[in-house]
């Protein structure tokens, strides 16, 4: 079955006293409809003051990222164990600024995707492509090399993922995509997954979602959600995407 869901990507953002009041608002007003899922994934430090706030409530919570390594020299990365340990369900996987910013290419987020799997933590893999690359018309060629990285390095399991698309042009500029263009690209890779046996894996949009336009972008038949950057800070606005 194609999970529903509304994920929140605090990115590097947060303190003990205001995240307390979100978490508190998130976990008490938030109530599960139509089976839609709501997850929001903080910076590690923030895991056990999530884990606490958020334990009896219906929110869930997640990592932005996690090693392809289970433990050992690899300083500053987070194992996908260790967050498991927080409670942790979800984990983000080759988000743009990662790729952009770290360097991680597609093998990296394949094994990273892996890593989670093999812990019991769902990945949130991401797949997007840059302005360049949509002006040059090459975007289904970006995300289904993207894609296929991943269906390679994860097999069956591949049907255990979530797939966000995230035009990188649209992620924090303002500028989302319309329903249409990315119901577009949705229709591509949902045909490319369903190729490799994986047609029901949840696949979210994110760039820019807020709560004006989540509803529209709900509405379109292949987009299973939302993966939300800066309007996830916001109670209201994450919970009026949520409701969309
Ligand atoms: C993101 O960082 O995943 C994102 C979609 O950000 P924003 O909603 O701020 O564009």
């Amino acid at each position: 079955m194609r999970e529903k869901l509304v994920v929140g990507n605090w990115k590097m953002n947060g303190g003990l006293a205001t995240n307390a009041e979100l978490l508190a608002r998130l976990a008490s007003e938030w109530t599960p409809g139509d089976a839609r899922k709501l997850v929001v994934c903080v910076p590690a430090p923030y895991l056990a003051q999530a884990q606490a706030a958020l334990s009896a409530s219906a929110v869930m919570w997640g990592v932005q990222d996690v090693s392809e390594h289970a433990a050992g020299a690899y300083t500053g990365e987070i194992a996908a164990g260790m967050a498991v340990e927080f409670g942790c369900r979800y984990a983000i996987v080759g988000h743009s600024e990662r790729r952009r910013l770290h360097g991680e290419t597609d093998g990296v987020v394949g094994a990273k995707a892996l890593a989670a799997l093999g812990r019991g933590l769902t990945p949130i893999a991401c797949v997007g492509e840059t302005l360049d690359e949509r002006e040059r018309g090459a975007t289904d060629a970006v995300v289904t090399r993207q894609l296929d990285a991943l269906i390679e390095a994860l097999g069956a399991r591949m049907r255990g993922c979530v797939v966000a698309y995230e035009p990188v042009w649209a992620i924090g500029t303002g500028r989302t995509a319309s329903p249409e263009q990315a119901q577009a690209v949705h229709a591509v890779l949902r045909s490319r997954l369903a190729g490799a046996g994986a047609g029901d894996v949840g696949l979210l949009y994110g760039g820019s979602v807020k709560g004006s336009n989540a509803a529209a972008l709900f509405a379109m038949s292949d987009i299973d959600g939302a993966l939300v950057g800066g309007a996830s800070l916001d109670a209201d606005e994450f919970l009026t995407i949520a409701r969309a």
